[in-house]
């Protein structure tokens, strides 16, 4: 593969930077489906466990097939079901098991590595022969052995995420991160993936260094073994040398002193050096990111992706506990604002139904959900309204893609307001609500958008996707995902003019907001607001304030009349790297 190459001992994987930072330390492979041997040494002291867990597994691993041969009896040819009836014998062979054990003893290494090890030799052997019929068999020998390491594994996951690792995987979901990100995680590397997927987002949210799109990484790795992960340049290097450490050791602290030097500018505003004020606020999830995003100096939060609430629960919050929430973020925020977007399930996000989409990012997505679903919306809208009532809440509706939809979705905010009346509830009567522009429809109907609104937000993590006919999460297409695609610029420029036009105020809360290559861009086109993840707030603010809004404007002009992406780039890392040259750009 193009993107694997081989120094010495180590091998290169380039892929997507998704999340910055520097990780080194041993491999954690996690994997849903195959099932894979982790070596370990164990000392002395944890042969018994070792062994019993060893022997739990095996009596597991019997049940299950148990129950299948029962099932299958009913089911299939009596012949078929002598394979499983194999499969239980495997289990029952004194020798092998008594072999393992008798390893896991002399050898000190854990029960699933010697499983893997001893059977493995015994299908080896299986494979060598010149039969068809021992061939069969040894497929069998493998289901065994999977079954027995999976039970092994199902009652190691928790111990064996407590030491420091970084976590390679096929894929992560939003919620594999926020589970692994209750552990001691180093990094995160995928197979698959784009830098605005959700669990990218996410990991850049909670500081975990991350790079996707790797492709194969995982045929690359096993757990324990040593890599070292840069997310600043989206590379992950296997078995690296100590230089190879040394000079990531070295990247690392040259990142981190020009963080420390940030910290400065901290309690500043933003503004440019001729002073036009420009909002700077913070794209959250998790009420727990709300101290962090403080210490790096937002004002407000410009987006709360409020689905997070619905993350690992089989059931939607009700009223009362979606208010609890709601109300402690609204009061904590005080006297700033919070933007909180309804949810926007959907997509690469939770799924909102159990049917299979084709193509669920032109599916069943955001408002077109919560429209359909007005019980689920009228719910929430309730909660936020309740949560109103310090006049710092602000609503934002996701994946408009008609101006009905946003007349719908109104009319459901009047329905709530009107239910709370009847409850003599409290809330802010003169909410203000605004809409993310995120789909080409929508960037088209700008104008019209903003006459029925008080805010737009530019959602370009699905705006560019839907305009360059990228999915956002497909590694295959990854390169062409370019936010500086000059035809990505005409349409941000035209969203911001139609708001203004309209009086109306632009921000963007897409994750090019938080890219500082396109800070002076966005300034120059006029954006009002940036809401970006709190761990660049500081750079981003930097940049603002390292500009004139003058010279701003004239050097979007100039990049908006270029033609491709890459002259774009150059262009204005050229300017950063003259003007603010202490901010560390990557290639
Ligand atoms: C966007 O699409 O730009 C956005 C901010 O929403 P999300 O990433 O949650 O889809
Ligand atoms: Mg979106």
């Amino acid at each position: 593969m193009e993107n694997i190459q081989i120094h010495g001992a180590e091998v290169i994987i380039k892929g997507v930077p998704a999340a910055p930072g520097i990780a080194i330390g041993p491999v954690y492979l996690y994997s849903k489906q195959a099932v894979r041997a982790h070596r370990k040494p164990i000392e002395a002291g944890e042969v018994g466990p070792e062994i019993e867990r060893l022997r739990g597994a095996v009596v597991k691993a019997e049940k299950e097939l148990r129950k299948i041969v029962e099932f299958a009896q009913q089911k299939l040819d009596p012949d078929d079901t002598k394979i499983l009836e194999a499969q239980i014998m495997i289990l029952g062979d004194a020798i092998l098991m008594g072999t393992i054990e008798k390893r896991i003893r002399a050898e000190l290494e854990n029960a699933e590595f010697i499983v893997f090890d001893e059977i493995s030799k015994y299908k080896r052997l299986m494979l060598s022969a010149q039969d068809e019929y021992m061939h069969e068999r040894a497929h069998d020998v493998d289901d065994v052995m999977n079954r027995i390491m999976r039970n092994i594994q199902d009652q190691k996951l928790v111990s064996r995420l407590e030491g420091e690792a970084v976590i390679v995987s096929e894929t992560l979901t939003p919620a594999d991160t926020i589970i692994f990100s209750r552990n001691k995680i180093l990094g995160y590397a995928t197979d698959l993936g784009g830098v605005t997927s959700h669990a990218a987002i996410l990991s850049r949210a909670l500081k975990i260094p991350a790079v996707v799109g790797l492709r194969t990484v995982t045929r690359h790795v096993h757990s324990g073994d040593l890599v070292a992960m840069d997310g600043y340049s989206g590379v992950l290097i296997v078995r690296p040398s100590d230089e190879t450490i040394q000079m990531l050791h070295r990247k690392a602290s040259r990142f981190k002193e020009f963080e420390e030097r940030l910290t400065e500018i901290v309690g500043l505003s933003a503004e440019t050096l001729d002073h036009k004020h420009i909002e700077l606020s913070a794209n959250i999830e998790f009420s727990e990111e709300i101290p962090f995003l403080r210490e790096q100096g937002s004002a407000g939060i410009g987006l709360f992706r409020t689905e997070g609430l619905l993350i690992g629960r089989t059931s939607v919050p009700s009223e009362d506990e979606q208010y609890e929430e709601y109300s402690a973020i609204t009061n904590e925020t005080f006297p700033h604002t919070v933007i909180f977007r309804v949810f926007d399930v959907g997509g690469d996000k939770l799924a909102p139904g159990s049917f299979h989409e084709e193509n669920p990012f032109l599916g069943w997505r955001g408002i077109r959900v919560l429209l359909d679903r007005e019980e689920l919306f009228l719910t929430q809208l309730r909660a936020l309204l309740r949560a109103s009532t310090r006049r710092n809440v602000r609503l934002m509706f996701p994946m408009i893609s008609t101006v009905e939809e946003i007349r719908r979705a109104r009319r459901l905010v009047t329905r709530a307001q009107a239910e709370l009346d009847s409850r003599k509830l409290a809330y802010d009567p003169g909410i203000k609500i605004g809409v993310m522009i995120e789909v080409p429809s929508a960037a088209m109907m700008a104008d019209r958008i903003a006459a029925e609104v008080d805010f737009l937000s530019i959602g370009t993590n699905d705006l560019i996707q839907y305009l360059l006919a990228v999915d956002r999460d497909n590694t295959a297409v990854a390169p062409l995902y370019q936010q500086f695609d000059p035809a990505v610029l005409k349409t941000i420029k035209m969203i911001i003019d139609a708001g203004h036009q309209r009086n109306v105020w632009v921000g963007m809360c897409g994750e090019m907001a938080g890219d500082p290559l396109a800070t002076i861009l966005l300034v120059g086109l006029g954006l009002d607001e940036f809401s970006v993840i709190p761990s660049v707030l500081p750079e981003i603010k930097k940049i603002i304030r390292s500009v004139k809004f003058k010279q701003a404007k004239r050097i979007a002009e100039k990049a908006i009349g270029m033609t491709s992406p890459e002259e774009i780039r150059s262009y204005l890392s050229s300017i950063i790297k003259d003007q603010i040259p202490d901010i560390p750009l990557e290639p």
